[in-house]
C-alpha cells in the first residue's frame, strides 16, 4: 500500500473540475485523480495536462452508478488505505431552452446532483484520513432557491438537526410532487437545479456535524462552496469567470492547511462563509 497523500475530483474532464485538477497537480502533494464517467474524455484530459507538464492520475467514476462508485472506493482502499482530499464536482444542469418537461427535469437532475453526490459521500467519506479534505461543490443558486422556499421548507433546510434521512425524503418529494404537479402548491421553487443544489448544501452541513460527532479528533474539514459564474459548457461564455478563476475557492477549501479548524460545514463563495 502506498503512504502517498491522494486527492480525487469527479467530473474532472472538462470545465471547473478540469481546473481543479490542474491546480491541484501543481499544490498538492500527493497523486492527483482525474475521474470522468466516460474513460476516453477522462484519458483526453489527463493527456491535456500531461502536455502541459503535469501528471494527474485517471480512474473512471460515474456518480450515477454505484458499482462504479464503489470500485474507485475499492481500488483506494487498496492502493493508498483511504483518502486525504474528495472533491464533489460532477453536476448538471438543463439548458434554460430545454422542452424536458419539468418532472423530467427535477428527476434527472436531483438523481445527479444530489443522490450521485450522497452515494459518492456515503462511499467514499468513511475513507477520509485524519486531516482529511471535502469540498461539496454546490451553487449561489441554492441560496436564491432556499429563498424562494416556503417558510416551512425554508426553516427544515436551515435546522441543525436535520438528518440525512429526512433530507433524503424531501429530495425525493420535491420530484414526487412536480410528477403530481403540485410542486408550487407545496412550497417549492421553480427551479430543479436549485433545489438539487440545496440538497448538495443541505447535505455538506449536516455531514459536517456527523463528523463532528463521530470523528471529533480527526480534523477533517468538509464544506460546500460555489465556484462563481464561470465560462464553460454548463453555464456558456457569457459567465463572468475563467475555469480557473472557478477553481479557486474549491483548491483553496481542498487545500485548508492542517491547523486549520474554519471553515467546516460551511457554504462558502469567493473564499468567504455566507450565511445560510
Ligand atoms: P461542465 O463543464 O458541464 O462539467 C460538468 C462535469 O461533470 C463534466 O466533467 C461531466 O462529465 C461531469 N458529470 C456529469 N454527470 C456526471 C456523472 N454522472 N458522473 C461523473 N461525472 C459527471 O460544468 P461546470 O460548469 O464545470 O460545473 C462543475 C460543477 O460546478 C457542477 O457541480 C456545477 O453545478 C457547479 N457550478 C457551476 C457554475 C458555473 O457557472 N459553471 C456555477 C455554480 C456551480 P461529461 O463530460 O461526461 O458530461
Amino acid at each position: 500500500m502506498s503512504g502517498v497523500p491522494v486527492a480525487v475530483v469527479t467530473g474532472g474532464n472538462k470545465g471547473i473540475g478540469f481546473a481543479i485538477v490542474r491546480a491541484l497537480c501543481k499544490q498538492f502533494p500527493g497523486d492527483v485523480y482525474l475521474t470522468a464517467r466516460d474513460p476516453s474524455r477522462g484519458q483526453e484530459a489527463v493527456a491535456k495536462l500531461q502536455q502541459e507538464g503535469l501528471r494527474a492520475l485517471f480512474h473512471q467514476l460515474d456518480i450515477d452508478d454505484l458499482q462504479s462508485i464503489r470500485a474507485l472506493r475499492d481500488f483506494l482502499k487498496e492502493k493508498y488505505g483511504g483518502l486525504n482530499v474528495l472533491v464533489n464536482n460532477a453536476g448538471i444542469a438543463f439548458k434554460v431552452q430545454d422542452t424536458a418537461p419539468f418532472a423530467v427535469q427535477a428527476e434527472v437532475t436531483l438523481k445527479t446532483n444530489f443522490f450521485g453526490t450522497r452515494n459518492v459521500c456515503t462511499e467514499l467519506l468513511p475513507l477520509m484520513k485524519p486531516y482529511g479534505r471535502v469540498v461539496n461543490v454546490s451553487s449561489m443558486v441554492s441560496s436564491r432557491a432556499l429563498r424562494g422556499c416556503s417558510q416551512e421548507l425554508q426553516q427544515k433546510f436551515r435546522s441543525d438537526t436535520i438528518t440525512e434521512e429526512e433530507l433524503v425524503q424531501l429530495m425525493n418529494k420535491f420530484v414526487e410532487d412536480t410528477k403530481k404537479g403540485v410542486h408550487d402548491k407545496e412550497g417549492w421553487p421553480n427551479t430543479a437545479y436549485g433545489v438539487s443544489k440545496i440538497g448538495v448544501t443541505v447535505l455538506s452541513r449536516i455531514q459536517a456535524r456527523l463528523l463532528n460527532e463521530k470523528r471529533g479528533g480527526d480534523h477533517i474539514l468538509l464544506n460546500a462552496c460555489c465556484p462563481g459564474w464561470v465560462r464553460t459548457d454548463m453555464a456558456g461564455p457569457k459567465a463572468t469567470k475563467s475555469p480557473e478563476e472557478g477553481a479557486e475557492t474549491p483548491v483553496y477549501l481542498a487545500l485548508l492547511p492542517s491547523d486549520a479548524d474554519a471553515p467546516h460545514g460551511q457554504f462558502v463563495s469567493d473564499k468567504t462563509v455566507q450565511p445560510w
